[in-house]
């Protein structure tokens, strides 16, 4: 059972008995307990007498989870199992991961976070504040588990797109983390969620008594990057193993932290290369859709963010790795920001990352202008606004284009810049439709499209398990985008056939294991991997991973 050097990490010695036992969520099975487990592991009396099997236990659960009326009952069902029975957890999501990744992720994770004190019921994953500094190895020390392996850090500035939730934002890494382990099957045991809390400019929590954070505002300058510089040298030094995804860092810290940390710790930023990567594998396969070679799209995106300008970097690579010249590569990419069309004309200061995309052309303010300017063949919608991609702009886009891309990724679901219905009727069925936020399959004209996910959880996860399982010293960019190709060479004909241009979330786990694989590839190739190569590194990678069934512990 105990494999060193594995992803596998408990021995049968490290088993407690009784209410510690039942307390464990890792090693609870709860009425499925067998006799020979009661009698023997002093459980005797502390379960009622019916013994039951995983899958009786889970159709419980599934009646239990409907009888729910409302996404966020939903969602404290669901967190209050994981807190009690991870396996069972994990199965039910796993057998059932399209009815409730839009719960225990995006959309609903935003309104838990934004619920997050008034639903608090049991603490999970560490909080540090700033007031810690000078002791945050210590409070590292504090986690039970003591081979963390993947954390996901927050400091809650900007949740999804709600904004600086502070402290409340610990629903985001907690959601991250029963994802990794959903779909690519990293053991729960090295799943660490943390919220660092550096206090919070959001008024209304600042003036809440209940609110559960400190209430000061956010810190900025040195006082940041020193507490953050302590924090990335106490986890080095603490889980030495641990890949680290920064994840809803405010956009001025995101690129920051990412350009100070990337060369000297195992780490990424989801919001910036996971969302890249995502979009990039949908443009890849919407080409099959399009028949327009990615050389000849015009994207122009509406917001300059870690998304956006994640996505143009990107791009301008996969064209730079097709032959297509730097300077060409990013005349194709476009950006309107807050004030408008990013061009040079405009003569303010801009930020590296969108210096990098500042355009000679005529200035235009608003979002429509740019479109009639520009006459892209791809709008992206990661400004965090909501229905800003009008019928007047998509009709325009549906007459430029045979086939226009049309992705409105701004969560959660009430900042998408359109429905998918609006898509595909302003477009007349014609438009290659994908969205951060699910929606349901749309009935137009008597055919039926199902508009595809841009889920960031096709690409962290698989990426999270190949480079643990290779054991990466680093996460690189050349990953990301091993990642996004391997992602959309799983999208089946099928798919595109309905419309869909990624795959079905139903074989996540295929999914992530294959992008493992390209991924732990890419860190042998380039000398990153400290773990001997296996002959057969997909069933070695597969012989690592976590299945939710239950052990026999006796
Ligand atoms: P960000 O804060 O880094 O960037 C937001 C950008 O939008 C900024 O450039 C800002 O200037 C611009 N903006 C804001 N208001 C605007 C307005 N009224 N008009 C024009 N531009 C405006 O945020 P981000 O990390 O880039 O995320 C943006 C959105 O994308 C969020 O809603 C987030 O949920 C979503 N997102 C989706 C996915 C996905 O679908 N896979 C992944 C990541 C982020």
């Amino acid at each position: 059972m105990n494999q060193p050097d594995s992803l596998h990490p408990f021995g049968r010695r490290d088993l407690p008995g009784g209410a510690a036992l039942l307390n464990n969520p890792l090693l609870n099975k709860l009425t499925a307990f067998s006799e020979h487990e009661r009698d023997n592991l002093r459980l005797r009396g502390l379960l009622p007498p019916r013994v039951f099997t995983m899958q009786e236990q889970e159709r419980r659960s599934l009646i239990q989870f409907h009888r729910k009326d409302s996404a966020l009952e939903r969602y404290i069902f669901l967190t209050t199992l994981q807190n009690r029975n991870e396996t069972l957890f994990y199965r039910l999501l796993l057998d059932h991961i399209e009815e409730m990744m839009p719960i225990i992720y995006t959309p609903t994770v935003g309104e838990a976070c934004l619920e997050y004190g008034s639903i608090f019921r049991q603490p999970r994953g560490l909080w540090i504040g700033i007031r810690d500094k000078g002791r945050v190895a210590e409070v590292l020390r504090n986690w039970p588990n003591h081979d963390a392996r993947i954390i996901v850090v927050t400091d809650g500035e900007r949740i999804l797109g709600l904004g600086d939730l502070g402290a409340l934002g610990m629903g985001i890494p907690i959601g991250k983390l029963a994802l990794y382990t959903a779909c690519a099957g990293i053991h729960p045991y090295y799943c660490l969620p943390i919220c660092l809390d550096v206090g919070t400019d959001n008024e209304k929590l600042l003036n809440d008594p209940l609110y559960i954070g400190l209430q000061q505002k956010r810190a900025r300058g040195a006082a940041y990057d020193e507490f953050i510089e302590e924090f990335m040298r106490a986890m080095g030094e603490v889980f030495p193993k641990a890949l680290i995804q920064f994840e809803d860092f405010g956009n001025s810290n995101a690129f920051r932290l990412l350009h100070r940390y990337q060369d000297r710790a195992c780490c990424f930023n989801d919001d910036i290369q996971g969302t890249a990567a995502v979009a990039l594998a949908g443009l890849m396969s919407a080409a099959r859709l399009t028949k327009r070679p990615l050389r000849e799209e015009r994207l122009l995106f509406f917001g300059a963010g870690e998304a956006g300008t994640g996505i143009g970097e990107y791009f301008v690579s996969a064209l730079k790795a097709e032959g297509v010249a730097e300077a060409d590569a990013r005349r194709r990419c476009w950006f309107v920001d807050s004030r408008g069309l990013l061009v040079r004309e405009r003569g303010d200061q801009l930020p590296e990352h969108k210096a990098a995309f500042a355009q000679d052309g005529k200035f235009v303010k608003t979002f429509a202008e740019a479109v009639e300017q520009i006459k892209p063949t791809a709008i992206i919608g990661v400004a965090g606004v909501g229905k800003t991609f009008t019928t007047d702009i998509l009709e325009k886009m549906a007459a430029y284009n045979e086939r226009p891309i049309i992705f409105a990724l701004s969560n959660p679901t009430s900042k998408a810049e359109c429905t998918a219905e609006e898509a595909y009727a302003s477009t007349k069925g014609r438009a290659v439709f994908a969205s951060g936020s699910p929606f349901a399959p749309v009935k137009y004209d008597g055919t039926t499209y199902v508009p595809g996910q841009g889920n960031n959880v096709y690409i962290f996860p698989g990426v999270g398990l190949g480079a643990l399982a290779c054991q990466a010293s680093a996460v690189t960019d050349s990953m990301f985008l091993a990642a996004a190709r391997t992602l959309a060479a799983q999208v089946t004909d099928d798919d595109l056939a309905q419309g869909r241009i990624y795959p079905q979330l139903s074989s996540i786990r295929a999914i992530s294991l294959q992008i493992a694989v390209s991924v732990a590839e890419e860190a042998y190739h380039n000398g990153l991997a400290h773990r001997q190569r296996p002959d057969d590194l997909a069933a070695d990678i597969q012989s690592q991973v976590f299945n939710p069934v239950y052990q026999d512990y006796l």
